[in-house]
C-alpha cells in the first residue's frame, strides 16, 4: 500500500532506548539506512551491535541534542556517512518529575533545552540536507502530556512538549516551500526504560486509565513515524497524531467501566 522506504537515510535522536529504538527498528526493518544518536556512548554501542546482529543497517553517533555545536556535528557526520538525509526524527527527550514547589530554574532549563530547543536545533541543522532530499520529512516525538493533558510533577515537561507543537506549526509553513513536511507523534504512556523508572505503581495506574487496557508499545509509536515518513503522507504537515489507546478520552473513572 505504501511506497517502500528502502534506502531512505534516516536520523533518529535518542535512538538508543525506548521509543527512539523502536523507531530505529521500524525504519531499519523497512530497509532504510538509520543513524541513531544518544549521549551515552557505551549504551549506544551496545545497541548498535544488537541491531546489526539482527541484520539491520544502522550507525551510532554520540551527540547531545541540547548543545548546538554537538547537533551540527551530528547532522553533518550523518549526512556525510549516508550521502544525505531524508528523514529526521527528533525523539530525544527527558522526563524528570518535580512538583511546582520543588522545581528549580536548572530543572526547567534542562528539560526545555533537551525537549524543545533540541528539536529546533536538529531541524535547523538538518535543513540544508533535507532540502536536497527527494522529499524531506521531520517527525517530532511530542506527548499527550502538555499539548492535551496534565500530570502532577510535569509542568516543565508539559511545557516542553507543547512548545514542540508551537515550533512545528510555524516550521511547517517555512519548510513547505521546500516540500518538506513536519509532523508530531503524541504518545500516551509507552512501556520504555524511561517510563519503567517511574515505578510499578505508576505503570499499573496508567495502564488502568487506558480504554484499550494496555500501555503503548514502541512499535505502536514507530508505526506512526513510518506513516509520516511515507511518500503517501506528503500532503500532511503541521499535524499531531495521538497514539494513546484512547487514554485522553474518558471524562471520569466511571467512563472506563
Ligand atoms: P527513554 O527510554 O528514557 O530514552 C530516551 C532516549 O533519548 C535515550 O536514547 C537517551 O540516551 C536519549 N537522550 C536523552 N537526552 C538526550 C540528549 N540531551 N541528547 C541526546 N539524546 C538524549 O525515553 P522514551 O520513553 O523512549 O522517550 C522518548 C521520547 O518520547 C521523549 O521525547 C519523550 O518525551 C517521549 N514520550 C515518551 C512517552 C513514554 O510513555 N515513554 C510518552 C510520551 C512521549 P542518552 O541518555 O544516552 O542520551
Amino acid at each position: 500500500m505504501f511506497t517502500s522506504l528502502q534506502g531512505k537515510r534516516v536520523l533518529v535522536t535518542g535512538g538508543s532506548a525506548g521509543i527512539g529504538l523502536g523507531i530505529v527498528r521500524g525504519f531499519a526493518r523497512e530497509g532504510a539506512r538509520v543513524a541513531l544518536s544518544a549521549r551515552n556512548g557505551e549504551r549506544l554501542a551496545a545497541c548498535v551491535a544488537a541491531l546489526r546482529a539482527e541484520g539491520l543497517d544502522v550507525q551510532g553517533f554520540v551527540a547531545d541534542v541540547a548543545v548546538a555545536a554537538s547537533v551540527r556535528n551530528l547532522v553533518d557526520e550523518v549526512a556525510q556517512a549516508f550521502g544525505g538525509l531524508d528523514v529526521l526524527c527528533c525523539n530525544a527527550g527527558i522526563f524528570p518529575s518535580g512538583s511546582l514547589d520543588e522545581l528549580s530554574e536548572a530543572d526547567w532549563d534542562q528539560v526545555l533545552a533537551t525537549n524543545a530547543k533540541g528539536s529546533f536545533l536538529c531541524v535547523q541543522a538538518a535543513l540544508p540536507y533535507l532540502r536536497q532530499a527527494e522529499y524531506g520529512r521531520v517527525i517530532l516525538t511530542s506527548s499527550i502530556t502538555g499539548p492535551v493533558t496534565g500530570f502532577p510533577g510535569w509542568a516543565h515537561y508539559g511545557a516542553s512538549k507543547a512548545a514542540q507543537l508551537g515550533f512545528m506549526r510555524t516550521a511547517a509553513i517555512e519548510l513547505a516551500r521546500d516540500g518538506i513536511t513536519i509532523n508530531a507523534l503524541l504518545p500516551g504512556n509507552v512501556l520504555t526504560e524511561g517510563l519503567q523508572e517511574m515505578g510499578a505503581d505508576y505503570v499499573a495506574s496508567m495502564a488502568a486509565s487506558v480504554p484499550l487496557r494496555r500501555l503503548g508499545s514502541v512499535d505502536d509509536i514507530a508505526a506512526g513515524a513510518l506513516f509520516f515518513a511515507s511518500r503517501e503522507a506528503g500532503y500532511i504537515t503541521g499535524q499531531s497524531l495521538i497514539i494513546d489507546g484512547g487514554q485522553i478520552l474518558p471524562e471520569s473513572l466511571q467512563a472506563l467501566g
